[in-house]
């Protein structure tokens, strides 16, 4: 059973109680001297996937953007408010904080991408939900194209891990993170979590 708003509320006051003191000095430098974060990572809004308790990762060590399906729209995209949302963080992460790394974890049974297989093109997007996904079609595009070698996946893994392909080449649309890439100074990477295990693995990038 998830927690409650009630239930959230006590675990904070738990929290100051109980863990906070060991752990004062970490906060006050961070909440006085700012961030720097080494690695920025891109993952769903799904209630399942905690980047730092999957990875060991402490307050002030993840620059997380969360939006449906972990998605990197490319250059090309101008529709709206939620892809300068998303493009708005990346582009802090890599230009202010200069993070040394970029990662987008993707996950089993990701909502984004069954409602990305259950849509096409020529679905007309009347909210914000479709709108959004209408974005990632084009990544379902490319796994149709791709998927005539045969794969022990199930066809929700294969186009969620296209997806993160998608993401990560949609990446060098845009020149101030091509640039980067290309220098050196930004390090692209791809991981899938099963939600089921908590293990995940490190996918090859392919452009
Ligand atoms: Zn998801």
């Amino acid at each position: 059973m998830a927690m409650t708003y009630e239930a959230l509320l006590k675990g904070h006051q738990s929290f100051i109680t109980s863990s906070l003191p060991e752990r004062a000095q970490q906060y006050h430098t961070l909440g006085t001297q700012g961030q720097s974060p080494r690695v920025l990572m891109i993952t769903c809004c799904d209630s399942r996937i905690d980047p730092c308790e999957l990875t060991g990762a402490s307050v002030g060590d993840l620059f997380i953007v969360r939006n449906v399906a972990n998605f990197i729209p490319s250059a090309e995209t101008t529709d709206g408010i939620a892809y300068d949302s998303t493009m708005a963080a990346i582009q802090y992460a890599v230009l202010h904080l200069e993070v040394s790394d970029l990662v987008v974890l993707g996950h089993t049974q990701c909502g984004g991408i069954a409602a990305v297989m259950d849509t096409d093109d020529s679905t007309p997007a009347t909210n914000e939900i479709q709108q959004w996904i209408q974005l990632i079609i084009p990544a379902k595009k490319r796994w149709h194209s791709e998927s005539s070698s045969v794969s022990d996946m199930s066809p929700h893994d294969q186009c969620a891990q296209h997806a993160i392909q998608y993401s990560l080449n949609n990446c060098m649309t845009h020149d101030w993170l091509r640039s980067r890439v290309e220098s050196n100074q930004l390090n692209l990477h791809g991981w899938y979590v099963d939600l089921a295990t908590g293990q995940i693995q490190i996918l090859e990038h392919q452009s």
